[in-house]
């Protein structure tokens, strides 16, 4: 969870590290890239000194008056090596490119992997979402890396041939204009961790300008936007992050350029001298005129490729960094299964749940959102939860169903903590249900998506939820598309789509039912109508039902009233009335309103 110190070394081992992710990624891929890189290496040897031979004769030839025919085979073997170069070095990025995007798809499943299996909870905090950014921002550096990787090797593999050419025509200089690459690499590597800690600070900032940028351009926000006219006011937030990040940019990118110059001179100066030095062995005779011709064109090639090679390294070194937060994402333990274990509907054991003093706090809030609260729902049972809003009722239904933990006291199904084998006894109508982009029936039969084919059980569950005559009526009937997402997206109103989610419940046919203001837009007589059918519908189960309508708790079987995170009263309506209590005055209340 610790963000580490971008300062921590382990450049070479991440970039190990990367190697290994792009070779699981694609090991087909790499191994033809690493089979091109060796052949480039060779060819450039051959080039090197076919070039030398070419001089040599060309040399010879000269004072001979000599025919272009003898020069030939030379010439022809140069071309050659050339070419095949050339088409090493295109089979190379091919490669690289599929490669890149088989790095992207492996990173952006194994954060997937982890985004799956974390607690509820952790969405809860921001430290999490920096971390899930971060780590996708990784996955998105992946495909640089594989490319700064070749291209790192491609320049290696010249400048290894260069230098084994030069050491060839039999010179020392090749050592020394290796050293080309020190200056180069190091202010490559001060560049890479200075971007990149760039980056880290700025995560929070850049989150909150993609959110912006979602709530300017996405369909859920765009209606509010418009009647509250609130475009200009979120543009200018905008602008400011923008402003804010460009100008740390320029300032950092300035301090850089220096360090970047430099090494370019001393780079130069190292190229340069090893020219001198060339020249030097030339006019004392030390040196054929044909190997310094070729040495000459060698050391430059070689000085070139090196540096290079040294900023690919340090782009290397400042992706390897990011590559770290993907790494520790990646590895984070799973803390839930992969999927619940789901049962047939018919071998499911009811459930008894209970919460035995449970206090919560949510991630990062100063006042607990439960404490001490103890309830029971037994099988059979209709159990009510009611309560103004904020009360802490949808809370507690998550903890009873496992979607959180409890922060002091316990939750039990049937007397053990919850296990994972009865995950998939719950089903949940939370309040703010997805309105997922997907047929009627898919947006139905993903309740249980195992039991997807059932269109039968699909439709009765549509029934049940009072959605069958309005999902038969759209223009493909189940099979039509919900949500305008997508191409030929029909929408629906809040109470039909509030009667899909329901339907989506009643398909899970689950022994435990947690149903969070599910009929909230439904008017009073609908609603009735409907409870009636649950009763009948979930006999036998585990439903815990919360509600601000009073007149739709008053047949539970037990009725919790809530208050700031605290259960103050509990029983049957009648007891509840005649207690005369929060509960007596509400329903009070209410039923004055509808007299
Ligand atoms: P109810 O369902 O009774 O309206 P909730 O259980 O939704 O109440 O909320 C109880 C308290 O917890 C409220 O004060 C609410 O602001 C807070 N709360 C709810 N969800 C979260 C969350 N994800 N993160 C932080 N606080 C939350």
């Amino acid at each position: 969870m610790k963000p580490s110190q971008p300062s921590a070394p382990g450049v070479p081992r991440l970039l190990a590290e990367s190697v290994r992710l792009a070779w699981r990624a694609g090991r087909r891929e790499m191994a033809v890239m690493v089979a091109m890189q060796i052949a480039s290496t060779v060819l450039v040897v051959a080039a090197v000194l076919i070039a030398r031979d070419l001089v040599s004769s060309l040399l010879a030839a000269v004072p001979a008056n000599g025919a272009v025919g003898e020069l030939l085979p030379d010439v022809a073997a140069l071309a050659g090596v050339t070419a095949a170069l050339g088409a090493a070095s295109a089979i190379q990025v091919n490669r690289q490119r599929v490669l890149a995007e088989l790095c992207l798809r492996r990173g952006e499943d194994r954060v997937l992997a982890v985004t799956a299996a974390v607690p509820l909870a952790a969405f809860d905090d921001p430290d999490f979402h920096d971390e899930v950014e971060r780590s996708l921002q990784a996955v998105r550096q992946l495909p640089v890396v594989v490319i700064a990787l070749s291209g790192l090797l491609r320049a290696l593999a010249a400048a290894v041939g260069a230098a084994i050419g030069l050491v060839a025509i039999n010179l020392l200089l090749a050592p020394v204009v290796l050293l080309v690459v020190v200056p180069a690499w190091l202010a490559a590597r001060r560049r890479g961790r200075v971007f990149y800690r760039f980056a880290r600070e700025l995560t929070p900032a850049d989150r909150e300008r993609h959110y912006l940028l979602n709530a300017l351009s996405t369909r859920e926000a765009a209606q509010e936007v418009r009647a509250y006219g609130l475009d200009g006011f979120f543009a200018a937030r905008r602008a400011r992050l923008w402003d804010e990040r460009i100008a740390a940019l320029s300032s950092i990118a300035g301090r850089q350029l220096r360090f970047t110059v430099l090494a370019e001179l001393v780079g130069a100066a190292i190229v340069s001298g090893a020219l001198l030095a060339l020249v030097a062995l030339a006019l004392s005779h030390d040196i054929s005129l044909a190997g310094a011709g070729v040495a000459a064109a060698t050391i430059i090639l070689l000085g070139q490729r090196l540096a290079v090679a040294a900023s690919s390294a340090g782009g290397l070194s400042e992706s390897a960094l990011y590559v770290r937060d993907y790494l520790e994402f990646a590895g984070r333990p799973r803390e839930l299964p992969a999927e619940p274990a789901t049962i047939s509907a018919e071998a499911q054991p009811l459930i008894r749940a209970r919460a035995e003093n449970v206090s919560f706090a949510y991630s990062g809030a100063v006042e607990p959102a439960l404490r001490e609260v103890s309830l029971e729902v037994a099988p059979g049972e209709v159990v009510a939860l009611v309560g103004e809003n904020g009360s802490g009722k949808t809370t507690l239904a998550k903890l009873l169903a496992g979607l959180y933990e409890p922060g002091a006291g316990r939750v039990t199904w049937n007397g053990v903590s919850p296990t994972d084998e009865l995950r998939g006894s719950f089903a949940v109508v939370f309040q703010d249900y997805m309105r997922w982009a997907l047929p009627a029936r898919d947006n139905i039969g993903v309740g249980r998506h195992d039991r997807l084919p059932d269109d039968a059980g699909v439709v009765r569950a549509a029934r049940a939820a009072g959605a069958h005559t309005d999902t038969e009526a759209l223009p493909d009937g189940y099979a039509t598309m919900l949500g305008p997402a997508f191409a030929g997206g029909v929408d629906l109103s809040v109470g039909q789509w509030q009667r899909i989610a329901l339907a989506r419940a009643f398909f899970r046919d689950a022994p435990f039912v947690i149903l969070d203001e599910p009929t909230a837009a439904l008017d009073a007589r609908a609603e009735h109508d409907l409870f009636v059918r649950i009763r009948k519908l979930l006999e036998g189960r585990s439903v815990l039902l919360i509600s601000h309508r009073f007149s739709s708790v008053r047949e539970a079987d037990r009725i919790y009233v809530m208050e700031r995170g605290e259960i103050v009263e509990s029983g049957t309506h009648d007891e509840l009335v005649a207690l005369g209590g929060r509960y007596g005055e509400m329903f009070e209340l209410q039923a004055a309103r509808y007299r």
